[in-house]
């Protein structure tokens, strides 16, 4: 059976393999068991019964909340040739009689329902003449009370098990509360072991929390560095959403803004455009994403701070659900915790404490400094242990973006002693400007010595000084009155005893990446990407439903000019090819023959394994040989244009996997005194070497894991000796 569900992947989808679970659900559903699937955003739910739909002989029903789902759904599926129709409100009479015939006559194998249609008398017994192998509920948190999207008719649906005996239930969603699973079996009597749930890591976005200082520069900083992409830029409120629609749209961004306050037209319009790619750009409140399937959006950036870390993790979700790379930013200021703070204190009681607590996690993971996955993951109680998941900031910050801080931490604290640790940081930086401010003065805090001695620097910095100081442990934070004290780590530093490293700098620089590691010809991807963009307006579809990003980059990856070749592109099965194929086998040899490009047919699948993976693999076995031929750390990192933790990474792994190395070189790059370093030796003897995380939490985080790296290196170096 899993045979003819990976031919319909391949000769329908056009997709080459499962994405994790997707086997595993398809043969449970086959097989008629009830299931439950929890998979992120973007995993790949929608396939788990589009695939046993087209095996099972009758007809496969799926419950959705949304109109604009379905129309997304069934406008892809006929693209692909297969027979699928909805049925809704939002169908005039004449063609709902239409769809009721169709289905009548058992040309469907899709019919997507909204809850309230299904449940009509006379639907259920349009159903009932048929043969219903399948009942799918989708968005099925809406079945749940705790479910963020409650919807009474949806628990109604569990009631048809006995009219359907045949059918196999099944249930989807992106939800990962336990209560809401919970909620959902116990309603549709589904056996717990029939529950299959992904990992909530989504491993294509870039997450990254930069500190908010001019939050309009730092956005059209990013913006520049994402040029003609589809993204989604979240605020707070409707106003902050026209004041910066405004602006981007003056320093020529193609953007509209969306939310509440504009009439349902306009709201539908703009979002339409963004579906269509008529504008890549949407200025947005929380009201903005649901129903939104877009695969390509590139970025999301929260220009104020999310409510809690579960809507941060939905709308980032909103990204990357195609599976190439996407990049998540958020600006994070303190004056918007003070905003937040400000309505949490109007609250009382429970709701009180719970919301702190939802702000506590969300600062939390904005000021970690290890990697962004552990909090997030964490929160939804999934372990994440990877060391480094290379698509973070703080994973991908190398040691030598840190500066030498500590003189800037010595004033900083000597005045926090000297005010007697009772003052918060806006009043510390006060002083160290040279402020002549009201309590300043009062306090006679103008006569301390360290009056005026921060001058260097501009308030930004000293509070992002004093944020740091924060998180490394040196100053701890009176969590009531915001004042601020020095610890036994902090004392130490004062007094020279340990180096400070940090950040000076505020400002940001957005790299701009790849969105694959393919290296494919832009120019040919721009000229299939307008001839997408025709054929899609002239059907009046989202130009993804005709293919995904991912074909056009593969077909100017490969130049594929043949039937074969265009066959095993990403995303072209036999009804894309039927379509389109000679179209874009024509664009490709006509740019082929303009620049000069030789047609070579060739072997696709060999060539994406080597690009994805051979070439790769190899790479830590050069820069270990580099490395041990005695190059020096600088050289290496310059020509290979490569940041010191990769290298590190890439010693780690031949040193594991060929032979130890000794990497005294990298010695001076070492953050822990010698010390601590003996305390970690100690560890790797009573923890074992393996995986670093243990001894990570064994050292309280201090130490950071490119330390780790470079001790345990040494160790497996020395033992080897
Ligand atoms: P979900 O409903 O879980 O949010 P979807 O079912 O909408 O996710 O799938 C997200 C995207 O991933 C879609 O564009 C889909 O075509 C694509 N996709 C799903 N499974 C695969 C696969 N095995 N290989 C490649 N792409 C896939
Ligand atoms: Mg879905
Ligand atoms: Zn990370």
């Amino acid at each position: 059976m899993i045979k003819k569900a990976e031919g319909i992947l391949s000769k329908i989808f056009g997709y080459h393999s499962f994405r994790p679970l997707q086997k595993e659900v398809i043969e449970n559903i086959i097989s008629k068991n009830d299931t439950l699937v929890i998979m992120p955003t973007g995993g790949g739910k929608s396939l788990t019964y589009q695939i046993p739909a087209l095996i099972f002989n009758g007809i496969t029903v799926v419950v959705s909340p949304l109109i604009s789902l379905m129309k997304d759904q069934v406008e892809q599926l006929s693209e692909l040739g297969v027979n699928a129709l909805f049925l809704n409100s939002s169908l005039s009479q004449l063609d709902y009689q239409f769809n009721v015939e169709q289905v009548r006559n058992g040309n469907v194998k899709l019919l997507y329902v909204a809850p309230e249609t299904l449940m009509l008398e006379r639907t259920l017994e349009l159903l009932e003449k048929l043969d219903v192998d399948c009942i799918t509920i989708d968005e099925a948190h809406c079945i749940s009370e705790w479910g963020h999207d409650f919807r009474p008719v949806y628990r109604e649906i569990a009631t048809l098990k006995p009219r359907f005996p045949d059918a196999v239930f099944m249930a989807l969603t992106a939800t990962a509360t336990p209560q809401v699973q919970n909620d959902i079996i116990e309603n549709l009597k589904f056996k717990k072991s029939n529950r299959f749930v992904a990992s909530f890591n989504r491993d294509n976005l870039f997450l990254q929390v930069v500190e908010k200082t001019f939050p309009l520069k730092q956005t059209l900083n990013f913006l520049e560095k994402h040029k003609n992409q589809s993204g989604i830029i979240y605020c707070f409120s409707r106003k902050q959403v026209d004041e910066l629609t405004a602006e981007l749209d003056e320093h020529g961004y193609s953007v509209k803004p969306y939310h509440a306050g504009l009439s349902d037209n306009e709201r539908m319009q703009n979002q339409e455009k963004f579906i269509k790619d008529d504008i890549s750009i949407i200025v947005a409140t929380v009201a903005f994403g649901m129903g939104i399937n877009k695969p390509n959006v590139r970025f999301v950036i929260h220009y104020d701070l999310p409510k809690n870390i579960e809507s941060y993790y939905q709308e980032i979700g909103r990204a990357g659900r195609d599976g190439l790379r996407a990049d998540c930013l958020l600006l994070f200021g303190y004056g918007d915790i003070n905003k937040i703070n400000y309505f949490i204190d109007q609250k009382e009681g429970r709701e009180k404490l719970v919301a702190k607590q939802h702000l506590d996690k969300l600062i939390r993971y904005a000021e970690t400094y290890t990697c962004r996955r552990i909090p997030l993951l964490t929160y939804f109680g999934e372990e994440y242990y990877q060391e480094n998941c290379g698509i973070c900031d703080n994973c991908n910050r190398g040691v030598k973006e840190l500066t030498d801080i500590t003189v800037e931490s010595q004033k900083f604290m000597s005045c926090v002693k000297r005010t007697g640790e009772i003052f918060g940081a806006m009043h510390i930086v006060d002083i160290l400007l040279g402020s002549k401010n009201q309590k300043v003065l009062d306090k006679n805090h103008d006569k301390l010595s360290t009056y005026g001695i921060g001058k260097e620097h501009p308030r930004e910095v000293w509070l992002s000084i004093s944020h740091q100081l924060i998180v490394r442990g040196l100053l701890t934070k009176d969590f009531e009155f915001g004042g601020l004290q020095i610890t036994d780590r902090g004392y130490a530093a004062l007094k020279g005893e340990v180096e400070v490293k940090g950040k000076l700098d505020v400002e940001t620089k957005f790299e701009s990446k790849s969105i694959t590691n393919l290296e494919y010809d832009k120019k040919l991807f721009g000229v299939l990407r307008s001839a997408r963009k025709n054929i899609a307006d002239k059907s009046g579809l989202p130009p993804y439903a005709i293919f995904p990003d991912k074909t056009l980059i593969e077909m100017a990856t490969f130049f594929p000019t043949t039937e074969k070749d265009m066959k095993n592109i990403h995303g072209i099965g036999e009804a894309k090819y039927n379509k389109y194929g000679a179209k874009f086998i024509l664009f490709i040899s006509n740019y082929c023959q303009k620049f000069n490009i030789p047609v070579v047919s060739s072997n696709i699948i060999n060539k994406r394994n080597v690009v994805g993976g051979i070439v790769k693999k190899l790479k830590y076995k050069i820069i270990g040989e580099e490395f041990k031929s005695g190059k020096s750390v600088d050289a290496i990192l310059n020509e290979y244009n490569m940041k010191i933790d990769t290298l590190v990474e890439h010693l780690s792994k031949y040193s594991n996997l060929v032979e130890p190395i000794n990497p005294v070189m990298l010695f001076n790059i070492l953050e822990c005194d010698k010390r601590t370093q003996k305390i970690v030796y100690e560890q790797f003897e009573k923890l074992g070497v393996e995986l670093l995380r243990p001894v990570f939490d064994a050292m309280n985080e201090t130490v950071s894991y490119i330390d780790l790296r470079i001790l345990r290196l040494n160790y497996l170096f020395q033992n080897k000796n």
